[in-house]
C-alpha cells in the first residue's frame, strides 16, 4: 500500500462498488438502499453509503434492483450433444442467471463431455443432476424405454468421480420418457440417490405412471419439478384440491420447483394451487431449445409471471437465489453474504401493461416486468454476446407459434 495513512483514514479500498441500487437478497437479509463492495472477485461488504472514492471502479445502480446472481434450478445447457441444450453464457449475460443446474442432460456415457465442453468451458457456473439413464437427453424422449440404460452401478461410479459438479440425480417420469415400463426407473433412481446420498429430482407431466406412484418414492430434500404442470400428473386432484401426499411431503422439505419449460406451466393450475397456499419453493425456467423462443423465454420473464400472480419481489427473488442454492446443498451460491463469490444481477423493475402466456398460450396481463441490465460473475461483467442459432429441429408446436 503506497498511501497507507490515507487508506487507514478512509477505510479499506475495493476493486468495485455497485452503488446506489436497491439490494434484494432475502436469503442473506439484505433489503434496501445498499452498496455492494467487491475485491478479488468476492463480496467484501454490503452497506449503505459507501464512499465511491474507495473503489477503482464504480457501477452506478441508481434506480435498479441489485440481487445475487440468479440460480436456475432447472436448465438444459448441453449444447451440441443433446436435443434440448443451449449455450449458457450468452443467455446468462442478458438474464442475470449466474448458476445453472443442468438437470439430466448428461447420463453416464455423456458426462465426461459435459464436464469438458460445458462446465469447464463456461464462465457461468454450471452444475448437473446426472440422469439415471446412461444416454441422458440425447433425444427428446424414451430415455428409459430401454432397460439396458438403467445402470445404477455405472451412474453411481460417475457421481462419485465428479462430486464437484454432480449435485443430484434426475429422472423424467411420464408416458413419453418411460414408454410402458412403468415406475421402475424411478425406483432405481431412488436407489441411486440413496446410495450416493444426494437429492433426487423427478419430473412429472402426463402419465402413466401416476402421481401417486411418484409421491411414494419422494423424500424430504428431493425436488419435484413441473409443479404447475397442466398434465394429468398435476398436483391438483379432483375438485381442485391439492394432492395430499405431495402437500404433506412439501411440509417436510420436498422442494416444489416450477420448471416452466415448453409444456409445464399452466396458469389455471398455478392460480388454483397458489390459492390453496401451495407456493413454489424454487422458480426455475427449464430453458431449452424450444422454451427459449417463448412463451417461457427466460428466467426473469418467469419470475415476472409470479410477481404478477401476487408474490412479492423478495419472495420471488429468494426462490431464484437462496432457496434453489439450498436445494443444491450449495448455500455459498445465490447470496451477497460477505466472502461469497461476487455474482450479481442488476434489473430494472419496469411498470406498464404487459401480457404473459402459459404453455397453452393462455394469457394473463400484468403491470410489472423484471429486465436484466447487467450481470457480474466473480466481480467481472459478463459481456453480452450473440446466441447460437437454434437447432434445425427446434420448431415450436403450432399453438405456440406467434
Ligand atoms: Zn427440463
Amino acid at each position: 500500500m503506497t498511501d497507507g495513512s490515507a487508506g487507514a483514514a478512509e477505510g479499506a479500498r475495493f476493486d468495485t462498488i455497485v452503488a446506489g441500487g436497491e439490494v434484494v437478497d432475502p436469503g442473506a437479509g439484505f433489503l434496501g438502499a445498499l452498496d455492494v463492495a467487491i475485491t478479488d472477485g468476492r463480496v467484501v461488504t454490503v452497506e449503505a453509503g459507501l464512499d465511491r472514492r474507495r473503489a477503482a471502479e464504480t457501477i452506478d445502480a441508481a434506480g435498479l434492483i441489485v440481487t445475487p446472481g440468479l440460480v436456475d434450478l432447472h436448465t438444459h445447457a448441453y449444447w451440441g450433444v443433446t436435443y434440448w441444450g443451449i449455450e449458457p453464457d450468452p443467455v446468462s449475460a442478458r438474464t442475470g442467471v449466474t448458476t445453472w443446474l443442468d438437470v439430466g442432460s448428461a447420463g453416464a456415457y455423456s458426462f465426461p463431455g459435459f464436464r469438458r465442453y460445458v462446465a469447464e468451458a463456461s464462465r457461468t457456473r454450471v452444475f448437473a443432476l446426472l440422469n439415471l439413464s446412461s444416454i441422458g437427453l440425447i433425444a427428446p424422449s424414451w430415455e428409459f424405454a430401454n432397460p439396458d440404460y438403467w445402470d445404477v452401478d455405472l451412474a453411481a461410479t460417475m457421481v462419485e468421480a465428479n462430486p464437484d459438479l454432480v449435485l443430484g440425480i434426475k429422472a423424467r417420469i411420464d408416458r413419453n420418457t418411460t414408454r410402458g415400463v412403468g415406475i421402475r426407473p424411478l425406483e432405481l433412481a431412488r436407489e441411486l440417490a440413496d446410495r450416493v446420498g444426494l437429492p433426487l429430482m423427478a419430473h412429472i407431466g402426463s402419465g402413466p405412471p401416476s402421481l401417486d406412484e411418484v409421491a411414494e418414492l419422494l423424500r424430504p430434500g428431493d425436488i419435484l419439478t413441473h409443479c404447475y404442470t397442466g398434465g394429468d400428473m398435476r398436483i391438483l386432484g379432483q375438485d381442485d384440491v391439492p394432492h395430499a401426499a405431495i402437500r404433506a411431503l412439501q411440509a417436510r422439505g420436498l422442494v416444489l420447483d416450477v420448471g416452466h419449460g415448453g409444456g409445464s406451466f399452466s396458469y389455471d393450475v398455478a392460480e388454483k394451487l397458489l390459492a390453496h397456499n401451495v407456493l413454489p419453493d424454487a422458480i426455475s425456467s427449464d430453458i431449452h431449445q424450444m422454451s427459449v423462443q417463448g412463451p417461457m423465454f427466460d428466467l426473469p420473464t418467469t419470475l415476472s409471471k409470479f410477481l404478477n400472480l401476487g408474490m412479492s419481489l423478495p419472495d420471488v427473488i429468494e426462490r431464484a437465489t437462496a432457496r434453489p442454492a439450498a436445494a443444491m446443498h450449495r448455500p455459498d451460491l445465490g447470496t451477497l453474504r460477505p466472502g461469497s463469490r461476487a455474482d450479481l444481477a442488476l434489473f430494472r423493475l419496469e411498470e406498464g401493461d404487459y401480457t404473459f402466456h402459459d404453455v397453452g398460450m393462455v394469457a394473463r396481463t400484468g403491470t410489472k416486468r423484471l429486465v436484466n441490465t447487467l450481470t457480474l460473475i466473480d466481480g467481472k461483467i459478463l459481456p453480452r454476446t450473440p446466441e447460437r442459432e437454434l437447432a434445425p429441429w427446434a420448431a415450436l408446436p403450432a399453438h405456440q407459434r406467434r
